[in-house]
């Protein structure tokens, strides 16, 4: 499932290439993909145009001229291609929203979905949320203030959104193995040291992840920014462990090395 540094990405490059512009189609194949009668949403996206698009926790809002707003959670599974008729990915599309000759196609909306809201519905289904990590006013202080006094599995806590937001499986692997804690240590056994450093990877992993576009494919034909991350430990089992070589294990869900985990 995408998580902080895909839905970054995505953002980053939707608001190149779809910032500004006006919805001139919507296409709804799966209606469960969204929230409202097709001919309500159709009404209200159609000829509207982007005003801005926002990323909060694994969600990205794309904010409408008509105050309206599209939540978009792709969950497990779903993703985005941006292209021509002729590009368009031979999947089956939940829903299209077209801006002239070119589509964004939304694929994989199983449990995903595309939603139409009000700002205050928005700020309504958000508001549980916990910090944006990389929000610069999550300071250490901040983050000791939350963590200091849970008593949880280190990997859960760090995939609870309402402890932090953005973070899932797959980085909460990458984030542990980087400040060497073991996924399960519990978060009251670990030092005043050790949060500290999970603090530190928590930016380390999630910065390096961003810089290099994420997991996911390519949302267009020239896209050179998407997909670059390469794990360390989530999804490698059997792999070697690039800092001391012993071999990555898989165990209830959780990836990480053994060795220099403790
Ligand atoms: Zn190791």
């Amino acid at each position: 499932m995408p998580e902080l540094p895909e839905m970054e990405t995505y953002k980053v490059l939707l608001e190149q290439i779809i910032g500004g512009q006006m919805i001139t189609g919507v296409v709804i194949n799966r209606e469960k993909s969204i929230n409202v009668p097709i001919e309500e949403f159709t009404r209200k996206v159609l000829h509207q145009k982007i005003e801005s698009i926002e990323r909060r926790a694994k969600y990205v809002i794309f904010r409408l001229q008509n105050g309206f707003c599209l939540l978009l959670h792709l969950m497990l599974g779903g993703w985005m291609y941006y292209g021509t008729k002729e590009e368009q990915p031979d999947r089956s599309i939940q829903v299209q929203l077209s801006f002239q000759d070119h589509h964004l196609y939304f694929i994989g909306l199983r449990l995903g979905y595309l939603h139409l809201h009000t700002p205050e519905m928005i700020w309504r289904k958000l508001q549980h949320l916990g910090p944006e990590p990389l929000d610069p006013n999550f300071s250490l202080d901040a983050f000791f203030s939350i963590f200091q006094n849970r008593r949880g599995g280190l990997k859960t806590t760090l995939m609870n959104q309402e402890v932090l937001s953005g973070i899932g499986s797959r980085y909460s692997d990458e984030i542990l193995w980087h400040c060497q804690l073991h996924p399960k240590r519990r978060i009251n056994e670990l030092e005043p040291s050790g949060l500290v450093r999970l603090y530190g990877s928590i930016q380390s992993i999630l910065q390096l992840a961003m810089q290099h576009g994420g997991y996911m494919d390519p949302l267009y034909r020239d896209d050179h920014k998407t997909g670059g991350y390469q794990m360390f430990v989530h999804g490698v089992e059997g792999k070697n462990c690039s800092r001391c070589g012993n071999m990555i294990v898989k165990a209830d869900k959780m990836y990480f090395c053994q060795q220099c985990q403790l």
